[in-house]
């Protein structure tokens, strides 16, 4: 059997959340078994939010998570790096409400989570078995799950802008995959959609160390993007991220097409209700001793 894992020993960071500029520090701690990955909110007496679909908001630029009240938001990049790495348990204790964005990948996360190790702890991992194909579709954009022994996200996106144009990623989540596919790529905005989130009190800590910015027909960025398509990689690890709250992995095939937060969850909620579409269970081989 696969074990559960944790972080050997606490680590933290410092930085400013994307959307509300808001300066936070950040402490990942181990967790124990069976714990997930919860936020604690030290700064309101240690108020504990489970990264659960259960508890999503609002996710039309970012996945916000609320409980009785208390937000957390901007989630997804660290979550797509403790899923991506394989570390099951985590307590996420942050001072303000939103994940500090970093340079607006996740690689910043997965170097931290290298600094600090992991630990195989002594329960199994469990998985979210996709027995029966889930589809979700607003539009043209949709998002399906079918059974497969494997995760993997096949991803399309498609943009009428010449650095993005149509792009298609196949992603298996399996040693070291993450970091070395995923983990950097850099979420990305247009400069006529960042005047308008302005406006509505968003992206107010955006510049161009933490994304990609997006003019008419080029970019604000003066460095070289990390790979041709980094959008649609970055697509998956938003994908991966959000997928977190699922509270463990899943075995199957997830395809996205023109998905967002908002599509992420609508599918994730209704494979949840589907009883019958999945099943949780336990795998041993070495395929998913995911880690870098
Ligand atoms: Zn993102």
């Amino acid at each position: 059997m696969i074990n559960q894992k944790t972080l050997a020993k606490t680590i933290e960071i410092s930085g400013i959340g994307l959307h509300t500029g808001v300066a936070v520090n950040l402490i990942l701690k181990p967790a124990p078994e069976n714990t997930g990955y919860v936020f604690v909110r030290t700064d309101l007496d240690d108020f504990e939010i489970p990264a659960s679909v259960e508890y999503i908001s609002h996710c039309s630029y970012a996945t916000t998570l609320l409980r009785r009240g208390v937000v957390l938001s901007t989630c997804e990049h660290l979550l797509a790096a403790l899923r991506g790495y394989g570390v099951d348990n985590c307590f996420i204790e942050l001072d303000n409400l939103e994940i500090p964005i970093l340079d607006g990948s996740s690689e910043n996360f997965i170097e931290l989570i290298e600094r600090a190790g992991t630990v195989e702890q002594n329960a199994p991992r469990r998985f979210l078995k996709i027995l029966e194909p889930v589809e979700y579709a607003d539009g043209d954009r949709r998002m399906s799950i079918e059974p497969s022994d494997r995760y993997e996200i096949e991803c399309l996106i498609d943009f009428p802008h010449p650095l993005i144009k149509k792009q298609i990623y196949n992603f298996e989540l399996v040693n070291g995959s993450f970091g070395r596919e995923i983990a950097s790529a850099r979420t990305f905005g247009f400069t006529r959609e960042i005047e308008m989130l302005r406006k509505a009190n968003l992206a107010l800590g955006g510049s161009l160390d933490n994304a990609i910015v997006l003019t008419d027909d080029g970019m604000l960025n003066e460095q070289p993007l990390r790979f041709e398509n980094e959008f649609v990689r970055h697509k998956i690890l938003d994908i991966i991220g959000d997928f977190a709250l699922l509270g463990m992995p899943f075995l199957g095939k997830l395809k996205a097409e023109k998905s967002g937060h908002a599509v992420h969850a609508s599918l994730m909620s209704k494979l949840l209700k589907t009883e019958s579409a999945w099943e949780i269970v336990e795998v041993s081989g070495s395929r998913f001793q995911v880690s870098s």
